[in-house]
């Protein structure tokens, strides 16, 4: 790959080593004036890894070149210094988004190299792909669609469209690139970066509390019992929900009066957000087939290991809509009447 192709691909092995040959040290790239620009476009990595995503600029020469490659390690660094879990899935799924896009424009030869990268044994071509199983098992995507058993294969090698390779190797870099991070950081480089750093950390905060606050103002999430706010912060941070856990996490917020809007784009995080197939799954749970879902009880919980962080108001409910009903009771935040003070309504 040429220094044109490593700034599209800065995490590939070939990128790293050309950075290595790079006659400058470390420390010159946080405190020399002639990289202000890197370290300015390696922020907005990081930021943007928060927002819509990292958007490729335009590159016209080999200095803009350079400079693209090099903001990489710079995010990578300014991801390190703060070293937070919601920060690693978003910043690693947004380069790996942002590689999806390029990776669909190489040519054959180049897409190959790119899997070699990975120690992928792939054969490739316009018309369709194959890799071996082993590789296919440790980056496909979890979903019943991609499941093995529902590929077809031929002497170890799983066939697959052009497209969905693609999608393997946004896995494989996502995968990759979150593995890495946080590298180790001398705290003089981070105290160097200061600003920018506070900068990222504003950020974060103000997608936290977008994401639980404003979606949810209209309900009480102060009164979800441990396993929904356990499921809400794997989502929030870019964990990929089992399907029982995903499951149970949206008829919960359905049955207590989210709508479908705000689930869906709670799920626009996940590393296989998918529009389309959410809409259909929520607008499904919701009972656009006819039939309406309650979500899951305590005991089905457990049987499949989404019963997590069991606290003292569990003891007493059988179910997480009854938590909820509880604990609103208990907060004072029930309806009012007598009867109701007394008995908090159990649906269990
Ligand atoms: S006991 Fe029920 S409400 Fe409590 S964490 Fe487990 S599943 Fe959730």
């Amino acid at each position: 790959m040429d220094v044109f192709e490593l700034a599209n691909f800065p995490f590939v092995n070939g990128a790293l080593r050309y950075v290595e040959e790079l006659d400058f040290k470390l420390d010159e790239l946080f405190s020399e004036l002639a990289f202000e620009g890197v370290r300015g476009r390696g922020k907005e990595r990081v930021l943007h890894a928060m927002g819509d995503g990292i958007e490729k600029p335009g590159i016209s020469d080999e200095t803009d070149a350079k400079m693209e490659l090099l903001s990489y390690p710079v995010a990578r660094i300014l991801v390190s210094c703060i070293n937070d879990a919601f920060l690693i899935r978003r910043y690693s799924l947004a380069e790996a988004k942002s590689a999806h896009e390029l990776l669909r424009k190489l040519p054959v030869a180049s897409l190959k190299e790119f899997a070699t990268d990975f120690s992928i044994d792939a054969e490739i071509s316009e018309q369709g792909t194959s890799m071996h199983f082993t590789d296919y098992i440790r980056f496909a995507v979890r979903d019943p669609k991609w499941k093995l058993i529902n590929r077809t294969m031929d002497h170890g090698m799983v066939h697959l469209s052009k497209e969905e390779f693609i999608r393997i190797m946004e896995e494989a870099v996502r995968k990759r690139i979150e593995s890495n991070l946080p590298v180790d950081v001398p705290p003089e480089i981070c105290a160097a970066l200061g600003t920018a750093l506070q900068e990222i950390r504003n950020e974060m905060e103000t997608r936290r509390s977008e994401f639980s606050i404003e979606e949810f103002k209209e309900i009480m999430p102060d009164c979800f019992p441990p396993c929904v706010v356990h499921a809400l912060s794997g989502v929030s941070s870019g964990v990929n929900l089992t399907h029982s856990a995903r499951f149970a996490l949206t008829s919960f917020l359905l049955n207590i009066g989210m709508n479908v809007e705000g689930i869906i784009g709670m799920f626009n995080v996940s590393p296989d957000f998918d529009e389309e197939r959410t809409r259909y799954q929520v607008l499904h749970i919701q009972g656009g087939t006819g039939t309406t879902y309650k979500s899951p009880s305590c005991s089905t919980m457990l049987t499949y290991g989404n019963c997590i962080g069991k606290d003292s108001v569990c003891e007493r409910i059988a179910h997480p809509l009854g938590y909820y009903r509880k604990k609103a009771w208990l907060l004072g935040k029930g309806k009012t009447t007598d009867n109701q003070d007394k008995n908090p309504p159990d649906v269990s």
